[in-house]
């Protein structure tokens, strides 16, 4: 049985922006291959995330299936069904014994590392704080590795608080290796009571130098942890000879279920409990045993005792050198964030130049190659990590983090068929422009290109037949991405174009100017915003720019028409009116007085059913329109119709304004928001809603709005009763706004993505330019509906 969402076929053919036209018309688009050889019939999960989670080992699910049947008993029972129950976990607890060594030491079953931790370093501070009671002078230090698991950190600044402490909880500094800065712990160890260092690192798989650690701990009075998390099954903790005193394990990283982990705790190192009640685990750790789980961890640890199952740690290294040569000829320029020979054989983390994080795990994820950042990427701006920033890695190694794992019972023909879809990632790619290497491509054309910075908006616009385009608003992020794409599609920048002279953000347009100088073909003079000078508009092909001068959130404020030659199809109105909000007219440079004429200038020009694209989009809404702001902001629709005179308009502004707030970039707010999130109506479809609407014979458009990068890796399968099936990046929405508009209330407009968070952005995006049957499939692909030819689970 395949699991259903895992079922892609690699490169379905999709519709994509401008195929709309085709389609409609009856023409079937055909997309070239970019994956060379075989073709994968079925797109497999390819699961290289181990570090964060493993899968149940077989042999481990049927020892756990055997503790939840047959042998279910409670291990505190008396009678033979409960001695039965103790006699399994008594082996399992004198395996693991035998397995990590420890023949002077405890081993506690618990519900995992987190759990082990906090047991830990309560036992560590409760003894320092009896030792305070007892009127000894207390060392002043609790330290942890600058790149320890969340968990420890946490764990350290909870129980110091808790338990009123007070010490001062302090970072041990790692080298650009990742390695501690074993003489800075030495200097402070005298001082420390309680020190923890993992024995390998969860996102670069760095392993800590133990011996150097408990040498400069020789003099120290501290308790030693180490989080054996990541070296569990990989590497010897050698926790008999050294003098660790606790170290937490987890069962889900190697191959047990969730919910199961050991804590060894030193003989004669302190143990409190963390948990009081029946007595279990010699009073030590209370509550019923998790049997199941410690069956199951017994399965594993007998495969790591009796051999077979786990790769040597030769082979590993081998598979790993593999992996690493397919990402090297996958991602020219790639950078691997730490030493090989210093790390678990089974761990990558890399970064890729000009490439984020964010756009490396979309497009693994739609080759559905499961991996994780090594940052958290937030909804707007990806966290870089702080085990990279604590290395001292430049910011940008930071931000495009990616760590690849795979756990020690992996086999070849995994590592063959991951190899095999790195490199299809790397071809789509730079298929798609989005690599540094300046490729020349014929790749499909969007009319506008939209680009977000810390909510500020920038625009290209393109004609492919012609092959001339125009950059409005550039934002000095940018410079690189767009000179990438001016230069991969071969096109000539007309102009560079700023719809005002910008007050949070500098405009970058000097610099892409020189950037692509041979692309600037038309580079006469031009005035201060870019327009080149004697134009009365600028050509590209049949699309037409001109320019209205609409003075109010700046003198300088102007709107550039895109027009078709069938009229207006859209404005770049900068900050003059934003979904939601009028830019704000409070600058030593605005023009307050002039800002009601211009509004009804704009109205005058194009109507009020024209798409407005702003210069700033703080709230992922993409365009508006005059009808869509005049019921959601009086003082537009006050201006409009001429109850407010210019200076009522300005002075209502102006309060309005008083006292703005920065954004949640902390970036200026460009005007005041008067509308927020009264869109935020639930729009998520789940997919048995979707089957429901589909058996229902309701006509289901469904839109793909990953990015081509991703779509051209796989598609979902077709869903029986789809009327029409597209692909609209969520950069290229505006462009087919108009037609989905045009659907009206009879058709279902679902859109979907990898997780459900774009496709809920443009959901709500349509619904607030009054689309009212506009959907977001909740999950994305990873919860794709099932299809009628496929089984259930429970069939299978
Ligand atoms: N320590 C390390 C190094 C880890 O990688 C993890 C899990 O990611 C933990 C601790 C927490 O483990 P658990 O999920 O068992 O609580």
């Amino acid at each position: 049985m395949q699991a259903r969402q895992a079922a892609f076929p690699l490169l379905d053919p999709v519709l994509r922006t401008g195929e709309i036209g085709n389609l409609i018309r009856g023409v079937v688009p055909t997309v070239s291959g970019i994956a060379k050889g075989p073709r994968p019939e079925r797109n497999m999960d390819i699961y290289l995330d181990a570090n964060a989670t493993t899968p149940v080992l077989p042999q481990a699910r049927a020892a756990a299936i055997a503790a939840m049947s047959d042998d279910f008993g409670n291990p505190s029972s008396v009678h033979g069904t409960g001695l039965k129950a103790r006699a399994l976990m008594d082996a399992v607890r004198a395996r693991a014994h035998r397995v990590l060594g420890v023949t002077h030491g405890q081993l506690l079953f618990l519900s995992g590392a987190t759990e082990g931790i906090q047991t830990a370093v309560l036992s560590a501070l409760t003894a320092l704080r009896s030792r305070r009671e007892g009127g000894e002078a207390l060392p002043g230090l609790l330290l942890y590795g600058a790149t320890e698991h969340k968990a420890v950190p946490e764990a350290l600044r909870h129980w110091n608080t808790l338990l009123g402490l007070h010490l001062d909880v302090l970072a041990v500094p790692v080298d650009g290796s990742g390695r501690h800065d074993l003489a800075w712990l030495r200097e402070r160890a005298g001082n420390a009571g309680l020190v923890c260092t993992m024995a390998a690192n969860n996102e670069t798989g760095v392993i800590s130098d133990l011996d150097g650690i408990q040498d400069a701990l020789s003099d120290s009075p501290a308790l030693w942890l180490v989080d054996g998390v990541q070296a569990l099954g990989k590497l010897p903790l050698r926790l008999n000879e050294r003098r660790i005193d606790y170290a937490p394990f987890s069962g889900h990283k190697l191959y047990a279920p969730k919910g199961i982990g050991l804590l060894y705790v030193r003989d004669g190192a302190p143990i409190t409990p963390l948990l009081a009640g029946g007595g279990q685990e010699g009073a030590l750790r209370s509550g019923t045993e998790n049997m199941p789980g410690i069956a199951a961890l017994g399965a594993v640890l007998e495969q790591l005792e009796e051999g077979g199952t786990f790769k040597t740690s030769a082979t590993l290294e081998a598979y790993r050198e593999r992996l690493t040569e397919a990402l090297t000829e996958a991602f020219p320029g790639i950078v691997f964030n730490a030493e090989p020979a210093m790390t678990l054989p089974t761990t990558l983390n890399f970064s890729v130049p000009g490439v984020p994080s964010s756009v490396l795990l979309d497009l693994f994820d739609a080759a559905s190659i499961r991996v994780s950042g090594g940052s958290a990427c937030g909804a707007s701006k990806a966290r870089p990590s702080d085990v990279l920033v604590a290395m001292g890695l430049a910011p940008w190694r930071s931000a495009s983090a990616v760590r690849l794992s795979f756990g020690p019972a992996t086999d070849m023909a995994l590592i063959a068929a991951a190899c095999e879809r790195i490199r299809a990632c790397g071809a789509s790619l730079r298929d798609s422009c989005m690599t540094p290497d300046m490729q020349q491509h014929a790749l499909p054309v969007d009319r506008i290109t939209r680009y977000v910075v810390d909510g500020a908006v920038c625009y290209l616009v393109a004609d492919p037949v012609s092959r001339r385009c125009v950059i409005i608003d550039p934002l000095p992020e940018l410079t690189q991405p767009l000179t990438q794409w001016i230069r991969c599609r071969s096109h000539t920048l007309a102009a560079v174009l700023d719809t005002h002279g910008h007050g949070d953000h500098s405009s970058s347009a000097a610099a892409l100017r020189s950037e692509v100088p041979e692309a600037f073909a038309d580079g006469g003079d031009t005035d201060p915003l870019g327009w080149p000078l004697g134009l009365d508009d600028i050509r590209l092909g049949a699309l037409r720019l001109t320019r209205l001068a609409i003075p109010g959130h700046t003198a300088d404020s102007t709107a550039y028409v895109l027009d078709d030659g069938e009229g207006p199809q859209a404005v770049f109105v900068g900050d003059t009116v934003m979904p939601g909000a009028l830019g704000r007219s409070d600058f030593p440079i605005s023009a307050p007085l002039q800002f009601a004429p211009s509004l009804n200038a704009l109205d005058r020009a194009v109507g009020r059913d024209t798409l407005l694209l702003p210069g700033h989009d703080y709230d992922s809404r993409y365009a508006c329109t005059l009808n869509t702001e005049i019921p959601r902001q009086p003082l537009l629709a006050a201006a409009l119709d001429g109850s407010m005179d210019a200076l009522e308009f300005a002075r209502a502004k102006a309060a309005l304004e008083r006292d703005l707030a920065p954004t949640e970039f902390q970036t200026m707010a460009c005007g005041a928001r008067v509308d927020r999130g009264g869109e935020l109506a639930a729009v998520a479809l789940t997919p048995g809603e979707l089957d429901r609407r589909l058996e229902a014979g309701c006509a289901v458009v469904l839109v793909d709005v990953r990015e081509p990068y991703e779509h051209r890796l796989g598609s979902p399968p077709a869903l029986d009763r789809v009327a029409r099936r597209e692909a609209v990046a969520l950069s290229a929405l505006v462009n087919t706004i108009p037609q989905w508009l045009a659907l009206g209330d009879d058709v279902e407009l679902v859109f979907f993505c990898r997780s459900g968070n774009r496709s809920a952005q443009a959901a709500r995006a349509l619904r607030r330019l009054g689309l009212k049957r506009a959907w977001s499939l909740a999950g994305g692909v990873a919860l794709w509906p099932a299809r009628s030819d496929e089984q259930s689970p429970a069939a299978a």
